[in-house]
């Protein structure tokens, strides 16, 4: 998601209580900058955090992490922050998946994958987050059992998705090729997803589980 520059994002993001400047030092001790042993969930390419605000609200138990490239998108989140009460569970990062190895260390106990780019070309496939690439990157960082739980309205980037992960040794539950149509008591929606699904667009989700 591109969206037109704002002004002073960078500088309102580094203000924000809930963005972690330099995060490879933070390598392998996340644990501490939450100070607590909970669990911590990742999601790559977080938007403006809609999905990752609610999930902290409603899990306080669990240690969330956003990760998102562009300052233009992250500052969006940090402005709807700064209007609800202090989170202790939710951090922001300002970081390029690509080097996702040099800020975390088995320390990642699932990764949320929500309406990522799905790259269409063929050339582009390395780059789609669910590429033989980007799973031996999560090896790196998944602390025992891993978990993708993945959500899409892309069905060729769902289809890619499924036979990559189970290539890769995934075992897949739970897939739903049209989510909204089933039961969502628990589902908590992201940005894109409530714009797909007002117009009525089916949304793919699964869960993928390894040892
Ligand atoms: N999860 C949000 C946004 C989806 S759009 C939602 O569901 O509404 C995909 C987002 O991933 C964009 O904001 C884009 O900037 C971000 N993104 C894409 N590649 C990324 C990467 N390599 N590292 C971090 N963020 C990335």
């Amino acid at each position: 998601m591109r969206l037109k520059k704002v002004k002073n994002a960078l500088e309102k993001i580094k203000e924000s209580k809930y963005y972690v400047d330099f995060p490879e030092e933070s390598l392998g001790r996340w644990n501490q900058v939450f100070s607590n042993e909970n669990p911590i969930y990742l999601e790559i390419g977080m938007g403006k955090g809609t999905f990752l605000i609610e999930m902290a609200q409603k899990y306080p138990e669990i240690n969330f992490i956003g990760m998102e490239m562009y300052d233009s998108v992250l500052v969006k989140a940090v402005e709807k922050l700064e209007n609800i009460e202090t989170l202790q569970n939710l951090k922001l990062l300002l970081y390029d998946a690509n080097r996702l190895e040099s800020v975390f260390e088995k320390e990642i106990d699932r990764i949320y994958l929500n309406f990522s780019d799905p790259w269409p070309k063929k050339r582009h496939a390395k780059r789609r987050l669910t590429s033989e690439l980007f799973l031996k990157r999560y090896d790196g960082v998944f602390k025992e059992q891993k978990e993708i739980f993945l959500k899409t309205d892309n069905n060729d980037f769902f289809e890619y998705s499924l036979a990559s992960l189970s290539s890769y040794g995934y075992e897949i539950k739970n897939v739903s090729r049209d989510l909204h149509h089933e039961s969502i008591e628990e589902n908590v929606m992201t940005e894109y997803e409530a714009k797909f699904a007002k117009q009525g667009v089916p949304i793919n989700r699964l869960e993928a589980y390894k040892q």
